[in-house]
C-alpha cells in the first residue's frame, strides 16, 4: 500500500544543511530588504539588551572615580550631574531595546508567514507541473508531509530561530569586542570557550542532520500510511483488517518515534556541553580579572563590568541549543521543500495553441513501457480520424489505456511519434493539446462538492440550462433531480454518496459540458445497465457526428456503431475496420462477439457473465 514516501531524497542530501541554508537564502531573496531590516531589528535589540552592564559599570565608575570618571570626560564634571545623566541614558536603552524587540518579533514573524506561504504555494504549484509518472512513484501522503510538515517546520524556525542565532552572534561579537577594549588580559580567558563552542556546534551539526532527515523521512512514511488507510477504510473493514492496520501505523510510529529520540539523545546533550566550555570561562574571568583589580591593574568599575559580562554570554549560548535544534529541523524539511521545487516538470515547450482543432491523431511507430517496465504498447501505427468515431478494444491489459495516455501526453512515447493535426503532440502547447481532449477517465474522480460543482469543473461559468442540457445527454438529469438537494447535493469524498454507473453518467456530463473537438471515453459505461446505457449510446451518437470520439468498451455492443475498430493485441493493432469487416475476417474480434452475444459457435464458459451485454438489448430503440 504505502510505498516510498516523496522524501527519499532528503536522506541523500540531509547531510548538508550549509547548503539546504544557501539554497534557502537563494529562495528567499524576494525577501532580503525585509530580512535586513528584521536582522537589524534584532541586532540592535541584542546590543541594547547587552548595555545595562556597561550602565552598571559606569555607575560604578562614577561613584568611585567622580570627577575622573569616564562621564566627565564626556563633558558632565559633577558626579550628580552625572547620575542623572545615567538614568536618562538607562531610560533610552530600555526603551529602545522594547521598540526593537518589538519591530523584530513583527518583522521576523511577518517574513516566517509569507515565506510558509509562498513555498507552500510555489510547492504545490510546481507539484501540479509534475508528469503523471512522479505521482505514479509518490504517495500522497507523503506529499502532504512535505506541503504541510516540512513547511511548517521552516515557519518554526523563521518565528523565533533565525532572531536567536542573530542574537547570540551579537552577543559574542559585541561582547568579545567590549572584552578586547576594555582588558585584552581578560578576554583572552573569557573568550576562551568560544572556539570550543563553535567546533562543538559544527560536529554536532554534522551528526545531528542526518538524524532529522531521518525523523522527516519517517514523518513522509507514516503521513503514506495514514493517508491511503483513511481513504482505503472501506477495504479496510471488509476484510475486518483493523487491527492489522492499528499494528501498521503503530510500527510507523513507532518507527518515527525511535529516530526522534536519537536525534532527541544528541541535541539534548549539546547544552549541557556548551555550558561546561562557558563555565570555564566564566571563573577564568573571575580569577584573572579579580587578581588584576587587586593588583590594580584592572578598574574595579571595568572588573564588575567583565563579570557581568561574561554572565551575559553564557545565558545566549545555552540556549543555543534549542536553537541550533530548530535549525537543524528546518534545513532538514528546507531540503525536502526545495528538492520538490526542483524536480524537472512535464516537458512543455511547445508553441502550438490553434484557434480550432480538428481532432485528427496519428500514432507513427509508436512503442511505450513505463519505466524500465516490459513494453506495453510495440511499433503501433494508427490513424485516429477527425470527426469519426474510433473504438479500441482488446484484452485488460492490453494497453488501450496506456495508448490514451499517450494522447494526452501524460507520458512520452519511448520511440515513434504522435501526431495531433499533422503535428507531433510535442509541438503543441501541453494546455491547448489537453484542453482539446475531453476524457472520460476509467477511474472516475469526483471532487468533494456538488453535482453542480463537479459538472461545471471543465467550464465554471457554465448556465443552469447548459448544465442540464450536459446533464440530460449523459442520462444523468432524472437521477440528479431525484437527489436530495438536486444539483446541489454533495457528492461526498471521491463522489462516494452516489452509485458507480451514476459517478459514471456525470462524467460524461462533465466532459460534454466542456465539449471539447476530442472525446475520449475509457470504460465509460461499463457501471451502467444495459438499458441507460442504449439511451446513453443514442445520445453520444448525436453529439459525436462531427467530432473525434475514442471509445473504449470490454462491452462490444458498446463499439460497434464506431467508424474503425483497432484490436489491440499483444503491444500492436492486429486487426482494424468496421463492425462487420471484423465479423467477417473472423479473427480475435469475431471470437469475442461471439462470446459475448452467447452465439453458439463460441461454446465459452463466459456467455452469460454479467460482462456480456446483449446487443439485442443494447439495440433496442
Ligand atoms: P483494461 O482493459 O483492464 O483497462 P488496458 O488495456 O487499459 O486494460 P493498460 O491500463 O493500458 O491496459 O495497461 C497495460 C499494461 O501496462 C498492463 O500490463 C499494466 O500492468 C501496465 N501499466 C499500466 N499502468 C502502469 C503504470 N503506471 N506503471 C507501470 N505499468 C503500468
Ligand atoms: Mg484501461
Amino acid at each position: 500500500m504505502a510505498e516510498s514516501s516523496a522524501s527519499g531524497a532528503a536522506e541523500e542530501s540531509g547531510g548538508d544543511d550549509a547548503s539546504a541554508l544557501s539554497r534557502l537564502i537563494g529562495y528567499a531573496r524576494p525577501w532580503r530588504g525585509r530580512i535586513r531590516i528584521a536582522a537589524a531589528c534584532s541586532i540592535t535589540n541584542k546590543v541594547l539588551d547587552i548595555a545595562p552592564p556597561a550602565l552598571i559599570g559606569m555607575a560604578v565608575d562614577i561613584v568611585v572615580k567622580r570627577e575622573d570618571s569616564l562621564m566627565a570626560g564626556w563633558g558632565i564634571p559633577d558626579p550628580a550631574d552625572q547620575l542623572v545623566a545615567l538614568a536618562i541614558l538607562t531610560v533610552l536603552v530600555w526603551v529602545g531595546e522594547s521598540v526593537f524587540e518589538y519591530a523584530y518579533a513583527v518583522l521576523w514573524r511577518n517574513l516566517a508567514q509569507d515565506i510558509q506561504h509562498a513555498l507552500r504555494l510555489d510547492a504545490y504549484s510546481h507539484t501540479q507541473r509534475l508528469g503523471l509518472a512522479w505521482y505514479e512513484d509518490n504517495s500522497t501522503g507523503g506529499l502532504m508531509a512535505i506541503l504541510n510538515d516540512d513547511v511548517n517546520q521552516l515557519e518554526r524556525f523563521l518565528d523565533g530561530g533565525a532572531n536567536d542565532l542573530l542574537q547570540v552572534a551579537t552577543t559574542v561579537v559585541v561582547i568579545g569586542g567590549a572584552f578586547l577594549w576594555l582588558a585584552p588580559g581578560v578576554a583572552v580567558v573569557a573568550l576562551l570557550p568560544i572556539p570550543l563552542v563553535v567546533w562543538g556546534s559544527f560536529a554536532f551539526q554534522k551528526r545531528i542532520a542526518p538524524r532529522y532527515a531521518t525523523v522527516r523521512d519517517r514523518v513522509g512514511r507514516l503521513n503514506a500510511l495514514l493517508a491511503n488507510n483513511l481513504s482505503g477504510i472501506t477495504t479496510i473493514k471488509s476484510f475486518v483488517a483493523e487491527e492489522r492496520e492499528v499494528e501498521r501505523v503503530r510500527a510507523e510510529s513507532l518507527d518515527y518515534r525511535s529516530a526522534n529520540s536519537s536525534a532527541i539523545r544528541l541535541s539534548s546533550a549539546f547544552s549541557p556541553l556548551i555550558r561546561m566550555a562557558i563555565v570555564l570561562g566564566f571563573t577564568a574571568t573571575l580569577v584573572v580579572g579579580g587578581r588584576m583589580a587587586l593588583a590594580g591593574t584592572l578598574a574595579i568599575g571595568t572588573y564588575s563590568v567583565l563579570v557581568f559580562l561574561t554572565q551575559r554570554l553564557l545565558w545566549p549560548l545555552t540556549r543555543l541549543g534549542q536553537t541550533f535544534d530548530l535549525y537543524h529541523r528546518a534545513m532538514a524539511s528546507t531540503t525536502r521543500v526545495l528538492d520538490l521545487l526542483d524536480l524537472e516538470p512535464e516537458p512543455d515547450s511547445g508553441e502550438l495553441a490553434p484557434e480550432s482543432v480538428d481532432g485528427e491523431f496519428r500514432l507513427e511507430g509508436v512503442s511505450f513501457r513505463y519505466g524500465n517496465g516490459a513494453e506495453v504498447l510495440r511499433d503501433v501505427d494508427l490513424t485516429i480520424p477527425a470527426g469519426k468515431t474510433t473504438a479500441l478494444v482488446g484484452a485488460t491489459g492490453a494497453g488501450k489505456t496506456s495508448l490514451i495516455k499517450l494522447l494526452l501526453r501524460f507520458y512520452e512515447a519511448s520511440e515513434g511519434r504522435v501526431l495531433l493535426d499533422g503535428h507531433d503532440i510535442r509541438e503543441w502547447r501541453l494546455g491547448a493539446l489537453r484542453r482539446a481532449i475531453g476524457l472520460v477517465s476509467q477511474d472516475v474522480f469526483l471532487f468533494h462538492g456538488t453535482v453542480r460543482e463537479n459538472l461545471a469543473y471543465g467550464r465554471p461559468d457554465a448556465s443552469d440550462e447548459d448544465l442540464r442540457r450536459a446533464a440530460r445527454l449523459a442520462e444523468a438529469e432524472d437521477f440528479i433531480d431525484a437527489l436530495p438537494q438536486g444539483f446541489d447535493t454533495v457528492v461526498g469524498e471521491r463522489g462516494q454518496k452516489l452509485s458507480g454507473g451514476q459517478r459514471q453518467r456525470l462524467s460524461i456530463a462533465r466532459a460534454l459540458l466542456h465539449d471539447p473537438p476530442v472525446l475520449i471515453f475509457d470504460e465509460a459505461t461499463s457501471a451502467v445497465d444495459n438499458e441507460t446505457e442504449a439511451a446513453l449510446q443514442r445520445s453520444l451518437r448525436r453529439i459525436s457526428e462531427d467530432r473525434t470520439v475514442i471509445v473504449i468498451a470490454h462491452r462490444l455492443s458498446t463499439v460497434r456503431h464506431a467508424d474503425q475498430i483497432a484490436v489491440l493485441e499483444g503491444g500492436g493493432v492486429t486487426e482494424l475496420g468496421r463492425h462487420e469487416d471484423l465479423i467477417d475476417s473472423g479473427g480475435l474480434y469475431a471470437a469475442l462477439w461471439r462470446v459475448q452475444t452467447g452465439s453458439p459457435q463460441a461454446g465459452s464458459p463466459q456467455t452469460g457473465s454479467p460482462q456480456t451485454g446483449s446487443p439485442q438489448t443494447a439495440e433496442a430503440p
